[in-house]
């Protein structure tokens, strides 16, 4: 059976969804209020250097699914990138995340693995036994010197609250280590693409069912579908009626230099009187393509509360927000005709390859669930899980 679907968002959940139900027959017209797809993925280049720019923030895509970047490559050159980040605190350079050079840089210390192990359990909070929010977790890993250099002021600047409001989780994702390994991934695939996010997203995109509209909202348009995707932000299909979940935004302050400015892609500013939180040279995410002019683009990045008019970038998840979250699902689970999927869909932190292995279940309960003639569900994730 043929069905017409509207995919709202044209970031990598809604074009990999597309893409499924096109090769599966279906019609899908695919829209997006931004004048380009690729959501908060998009890569372009900047009109004054000719470098490739991530416009709204620096993405490296790192997996360990093979599906997943096998499908990636379908569409795509990816080149090997290792990331790795820098860290300014008080005037000196920093290796991040913590290894045995950080441990060595900050206490001026000469030691070996085990030598720092000893010294990190003298200086840690030994009495903390089950760390209850993401102070205490900071605290129980490297003691309160390591805390207040590389933590507690970031942590304040990018959430804007204590880090003991936060929970303790944010902070066991980050690796400790007692060796000089400073990659900041572990994945199997780590890459960038040679022609940016954007290049794959418009190949994914490019099937003969499939319509693309940009510049254009789910709001404004009065057709109507067999089924809706929706990827842009569950409150806002409500019409926020009950309330907006809360969201950190990010400014970015373009600047210019000649050259290498800082001679690596991300270098994080841990100080809380140093009002951004990192600078990005994009250059150094395509050591491959120096072609162009020497200049190089940068950006300072600011986190602030998100407003009415601001793009949402990370959910804050608290306890309200989780709350409100929770009275939304339901309102969407008793809606029929739309299935909420990606970032903002499910309201979750997501990274790129989990919002592809999501997207391509969400697709797949789809189809399933049109060739077994029943509803097709408001979720194929559970954003409360
Ligand atoms: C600063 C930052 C850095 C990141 N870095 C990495 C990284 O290094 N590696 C990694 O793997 N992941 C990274 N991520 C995560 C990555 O951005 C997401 O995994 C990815 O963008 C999710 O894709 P999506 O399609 O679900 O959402 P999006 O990319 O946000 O796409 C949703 C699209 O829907 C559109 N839209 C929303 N509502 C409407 C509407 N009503 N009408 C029309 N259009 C609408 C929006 O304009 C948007 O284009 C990062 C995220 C952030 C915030």
């Amino acid at each position: 059976m043929q069905m017409s679907f509207c995919i709202v968002g044209a970031g990598f959940s809604g074009a990999v969804i597309a893409r499924s139900l096109a090769e599966n027959g279906h019609k899908v017209v695919v829209i997006d209020e931004r004048t380009h797809p690729g959501g908060n993925c998009h890569t372009e280049r900047d009109p004054k250097t000719g470098v490739m720019i991530h416009r709204y923030g620096p993405h490296i895509f790192h997996t360990d699914n093979e599906n997943v970047y096998s499908y990636v490559c379908r569409f795509g050159e990816m080149m090997p990138f290792r990331h790795r980040v820098m860290a300014t605190v008080q005037g000196r350079v920093y290796s991040m995340p913590i290894n045995l050079l950080t441990i060595n840089q900050f206490f001026g210390t000469t030691l070996g693995p085990s030598e720092a192990r000893e010294l990190l359990a003298r200086k840690r909070r030994a009495d903390i036994a089950q760390p209850a929010n993401f102070e205490e977790q900071a605290l129980s890993m490297v003691g309160e010197e390591m805390y207040r250099a590389f933590f507690r002021g970031y942590t304040r600047k990018q959430w804007g609250i204590e880090p003991t409001e936060l929970p303790a989780s944010i902070l066991k994702r980050l690796p400790l280590r007692f060796n000089y390994d400073d990659s900041y991934f572990a994945h199997k695939y780590q890459a960038i693409p040679r022609n940016g996010y954007t290049g794959i997203i418009e190949k994914i995109l490019d099937a003969p069912n499939i319509e693309v509209r940009l510049g254009c909202t789910f709001e404004q348009l009065s057709e109507s579908w067999d089924h809706v995707v929706y990827t842009g932000p569950i409150d806002r299909f409500f019409s926020f009626d009950i309330g907006r979940l809360g969201y950190r935004t990010l400014d970015f302050e373009t600047f210019y230099v000649e050259g290498d400015a800082q001679g690596t892609a991300i270098m994080n500013y841990c100080d809380e009187q140093v009002p951004y939180t990192r600078i990005t040279e994009h250059r150094h995410f395509s050591p491959w393509d120096q072609s162009g002019t020497d200049g190089s683009v940068l950006y300072r990045e600011y986190s602030r509360a998100c407003g009415a008019d601001d793009i949402p970038y990370y959910p804050i998840r608290l306890v309200n927000e989780q709350a409100l979250l929770r009275q939304y699902v339901e309102r969407a689970r008793a809606t029929t005709g739309v299935t909420f999927a990606g970032r903002l869909g499910t309201y979750r932190y997501i990274d790129m390859d989990v919002t592809i292995a999501e997207a391509m279940k969400a697709a797949e309960m789809i189809q399933t669930a049109i060739a077994q003639r029943t509803a097709i569900p408001a979720f194929a994730i559970d954003p409360l899980s």
